[in-house]
């Protein structure tokens, strides 16, 4: 019987590859489910769901009781959540029953201009192309290194922005989580505002740090959200028939597996079959250990639901060392970026916060590599769009977040930080 059913979730899953082989997968009446999660039951049946290749996308992980997921449930499957979620008992709420209308809204509806710009999304060749073109006009300060290479061997680039020496340094990765292109499309905007603000702010936090800047940290994951299948998460890494990719930020080696991850490769949250299994892990930490001395503030940006989250994410975590420090300048940051346009992002630990969650790179950088500030930001919404943030909110989200950079250094270095 159980064999049966996996091998309908098989052909179920084989069918959908087979239907996005030759193009993008559209998400026509698919639905979009806010799941309420309120007992032990209910968790685990939700987290077996989510482990099999059987159609259905969870944007959040059920990490645990007492939280709410959303799950994406294509049209031909309806009926069968519907029944589960009587069975169990479930409470649950549709948000949407076409995504793919809230993915028309995502992009505009003809090209504004020419060349790169933050009133659209651009591919991992465009903001390639565009970091080349930055480093040619600014090059005096600006330049690019390839960190290594992805699974599918495209290049990882590192951007370095150094206006003197003896400048402490600041470390951000970006979309290393594939479907979260505001990450990738704010940290972009922000490069360009350090080479070409007038703001005394904004020109201070450029000239007197060094910027190492990771726009894309898993290309190959990015290139299949544009290519394939938008709400992909994961790296590619083949791991069988059915199930490819690990998530990176549950990868790195510290209380890797500890909470808040899967063991199951078809999961959104697969922890790898071993710390670092990704290449674009160890590259990533290969890279960081050899700054790390001078680099007080590690920045992971993701998407969504308005967050500054610090160490530590793994279960049953003591606080960080430094912990009121880092809740103080986490403040600091929510505060003026609720000034600009009164969006709240709420301050604390991943686990306290958000939800367990184990082998993250924000705990791996301040745990691992000795960075005394590190965070990870979860920029905008709070439920509207998610991940497929319009991209007319690109600079008021990127806004926020140099806002957030600038009172960060701010208040690190009233505490002696920076
Ligand atoms: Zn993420």
């Amino acid at each position: 019987m159980a064999t049966a059913r996996f091998l309908t979730l098989a052909l179920v899953s084989a069918l959908t590859f087979i239907a996005c082989a030759n193009g993008k997968l559209s998400y026509a009446n698919y639905a979009v489910y806010r799941v309420d999660i309120t007992t032990k039951q209910q968790l685990e049946v939700l987290q077996h769901l989510e482990s099999l290749p059987n159609g259905y996308t969870f944007l959040d992980y059920p990490a645990g009781v007492n939280m709410s997921v959303e799950v994406v449930v294509p049209p031909r499957q309806f009926l069968d959540m519907e029944l589960l979620f009587h069975k169990h008992a479930i409470q649950h709420t549709l948000l949407t029953n076409d995504l793919q209308q809230i993915l028309n809204k995502e992009r505009p509806a003809r090209k504004m201009a020419e060349g790169f710009g933050w009133d659209d999304y651009h591919t991992l060749e465009e903001i390639y192309a565009w970091i080349d073109d930055m480093v040619s006009q600014y090059s005096s300060v600006l330049s690019v290194e390839t960190i290594g290479q992805t699974y599918e061997k495209r290049d990882m680039k590192v951007i370095k922005l150094s206006y003197k020496p003896g400048n402490k340094g600041i470390f951000i990765d970006a979309n290393i989580h594939a479907r979260e292109w505001i990450t990738s499309a704010s940290i972009t905007w922000i490069l360009n505002e350090l080479l070409t603000s007038e703001d005394d702010r904004v020109r201070h936090i450029a000239e007197n740090y060094d910027w190492f800047i990771v726009p894309v940290a898993n290309p190959d994951g990015f290139a299949y959200t544009h290519t394939t299948e938008r709400l992909w998460r994961k790296t590619r890494t083949p791991h069988n028939l059915l199930c490819y990719g690990t998530d990176p930020n549950r990868n790195f080696n510290h209380q890797w597996n500890n909470g808040g991850a899967s063991t199951t490769p078809c999961s959104d949250t697969y922890a790898g079959p071993e710390p670092e299994s990704e290449v674009e892990v160890s590259n990533l930490t290969t890279f960081i250990r050899s700054i790390a001395p001078n680099v007080k503030l590690s920045l992971s940006i993701h998407s969504r639901g308005q967050y500054v989250l610090l160490p530590f994410g793994y279960n049953n975590a003591p606080r960080a060392y430094n912990y009121q420090d880092l809740m103080q300048i986490g403040q600091r940051a929510s505060v003026d970026m609720y000034k600009l346009y009164n969006k709240p992002y709420r301050v604390g630990t991943t686990a306290d916060v958000l939800y367990v969650a184990s082998g993250i790179s924000v705990d791996w950088a301040f745990a691992v590599a000795g960075i005394p500030l590190s965070y990870t930001f979860e920029l905008r919404d709070q439920g509207e769009f998610g991940f497929i943030l319009p991209a007319e909110q690109i600079v008021p989200n990127a806004e926020e977040l140099l806002e957030a950079f600038v009172a960060m250094i701010d208040e690190a270095k009233i505490l002696g930080y920076m």
